[in-house]
C-alpha cells in the first residue's frame, strides 16, 4: 500500500528532474519557446538559471504540473506529441547524468530476455524515483496485457483535473526508458490518470506482437 502522504499541493519535486525537463523543453521547443512556457507557468526564475543539478527536493510539484500544462496549451492539439518528445529527451538527460550506473545496467541487460529487460528498467526507474523522494510511491504491476507502471504521486498532473489522461510527458519518458533497455519501441498508454480521479497514473507497456 502507498505510504502516508501529504496533500498534493504540498508535494515537493527533485531539482535534477526539473532541470532535465527544462533542458528537454529547450531542446524540443527552442530557447524562445522555452521562455514562453516558463513565463506562462510562473517560473521566470529559470529563464536565465536552471535549477541546481542535485537530488534535493527544492521545487513545488504543482510547478512541474504547471509547466506541463503550459506546453500543452502552447501547442493545442499538437501538445500531446510534443510532450511525449519532451519526455523522451528528459529521460536521455537523466541517463547522461547517471552514466556509471546505467552503463553497468546496460551491459547486464544485453544478456536478458526482452520481458525481463522491461521489468528491470521499470523497476529501476521506480526505485530511483522513490529513493530520491520519500513521498514518491510507484508500483510495477504485471497484467495480462503487459507491465503497468503505476505512480500514486504523479507530478505531471499534480493538482490538475481532466476528462482524459494528461501525463503525456511521462509516457514519453517511459517509452524512452523501455527503448533504452530493449532496443525496441513498445507502445505505452496511460490507462488511468489521477487528474480523472484515479488513485494512480497507470502506464501500460504493451507486449509486442
Ligand atoms: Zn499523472
Amino acid at each position: 500500500m502507498p505510504r502516508e502522504r501529504r496533500e498534493p499541493e504540498k508535494w515537493l519535486f527533485t531539482n535534477a528532474l526539473m532541470r532535465q525537463a527544462i533542458l528537454a523543453i529547450g531542446e524540443v521547443m527552442g530557447e524562445r519557446g522555452l521562455k514562453v512556457v516558463l513565463r506562462q507557468a510562473g517560473m521566470e526564475r529559470y529563464v536565465d538559471e536552471l535549477p541546481p543539478d542535485d537530488l534535493e527536493q527544492g521545487i513545488s510539484t504543482t510547478e512541474y504540473a504547471a509547466l506541463n500544462q503550459a506546453v500543452e496549451e502552447f501547442y493545442g492539439r499538437a501538445g500531446k506529441g510534443m510532450l511525449k518528445r519532451i519526455g523522451r529527451a528528459s529521460f536521455r538527460y537523466g541517463v547522461e547524468e547517471q552514466t556509471a550506473l546505467m552503463g553497468v545496467a546496460g551491459a547486464a541487460l544485453k544478456l536478458m530476455p526482452q520481458k525481463t529487460r522491461i521489468k528491470f528498467i521499470l523497476t529501476q526507474t521506480a526505485k530511483s524515483l522513490m529513493d530520491v523522494n520519500d513521498e514518491t510511491y510507484i508500483e510495477i504491476q504485471e497484467t495480462p496485457e503487459g507491465f503497468a507502471f503505476a505512480d500514486f504521486t504523479c507530478g505531471v498532473c499534480c493538482g490538475r483535473k481532466a476528462e482524459h489522461p494528461i501525463c503525456h510527458l511521462y509516457i514519453g519518458s517511459i517509452s524512452e526508458a523501455v527503448k533504452w533497455a530493449t532496443g525496441h519501441d513498445y507502445e505505452v498508454r496511460e490507462i488511468e490518470c489521477r487528474s480523472m480521479g484515479a488513485e494512480a497514473c497507470r502506464f501500460l507497456v504493451a507486449e509486442r506482437e
